[in-house]
């Protein structure tokens, strides 16, 4: 179900949900609606879909594995470079396309993989075929990647406060301030730059490169692991990551090693 509604005050969310689709016919619609770009019946004028309408936005993708796998994989390239190319018979478009991509899924397909109060019945052929589902390509451009456990419900009732959103943002604005006095955001920073700045020991480096060698990471995710490092030393307040920072990125690539089998 597509928005319909886009309230001009607040920053675009783009929520995008699907009933699972299998058909070809069925993904390639979804591929050109929801991934690529919106055609009108006849496929003539192709306008912007909606990873362009989430362009500075977010784009929300709820049960991920559930897409058909040509939407996700179209929008491996996008997700890199930031634009989406249209090439059709009478029309080249590009539209902008550098949207925040925020997905949940299941870790299996009745969802209670983990769970210690459900027991999950899915073989585990179906787990395997669910999770591959995302391509090692797709999820080298996910950041981050965490597990939600499902929490008791003396926990989700308990009045614990963490820290305030205020705070939060707070520190967010104070990195980002860090990354313009740079001289550009980290998501902006080619490898090259990126490795400039972070600059790091070469001991450091030898560690990095045996632990992506050992979780079987690939070229791509080594920048990617750096961007983020050098976020979380930005929000820290330091000048470059450290082991501490490395150790925190990879360690955000939980879905990576466990379909690795790292
Ligand atoms: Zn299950």
């Amino acid at each position: 179900m597509l928005n319909k509604t886009r309230p001009v005050a607040s920053i675009a969310i783009n929520s995008v949900a699907l009933n699972p689709v299998q058909t070809t016919i069925i993904a390639r619609y979804y591929a050109l609606r929801v991934a690529l770009i919106a055609e009108n019946d006849s496929g003539s004028r192709p306008r912007p879909g909606e990873i362009s309408l989430a362009h500075h936005g977010v784009l929300f993708l709820d049960e991920l594995p559930e897409y058909p796998r040509q939407v996700l994989e179209v929008m491996r390239e996008p997700m890199e470079s930031g634009e989406i190319y249209i090439a059709r018979a009478n029309h080249q478009r590009c539209y902008p396309a550098r949207f925040q991509l925020v997905a949940a899924m299941n870790p299996c397909p009745c969802g209670h993989l983990g769970d210690s109060r459900q027991q999950c019945h899915c073989t585990a052929n179906q787990i395997q075929r669910y999770q591959a589902r995302l391509s090692g390509p797709l999820l080298d451009r996910i950041d981050l990647q965490v597990e939600v456990p499902a929490l008791p419900p003396e926990q989700l009732t308990a009045q614990t406060r963490g820290e305030s959103s205020d705070d939060v943002r707070e520190r967010v604005l104070a990195a980002r301030q860090r990354q313009l006095e740079r001289g550009a955001l980290n998501a902006l920073l080619s490898g090259r730059d990126l490795e400039d700045v972070c600059a790091l020991e070469s001991a450091d480096r030898a560690w990095l490169a045996a632990a992506l060698e050992r979780l079987k990471l690939s070229a791509r995710a080594y920048h990617r692991v750096l961007r983020v490092a050098l976020t979380l030393a930005d929000l820290a307040g330091e000048s470059r990551p450290a082991r501490e920072q490395l150790m925190e990125a990879i360690g955000y690539r939980q879905l990576d090693r466990q379909l690795q089998g790292g």
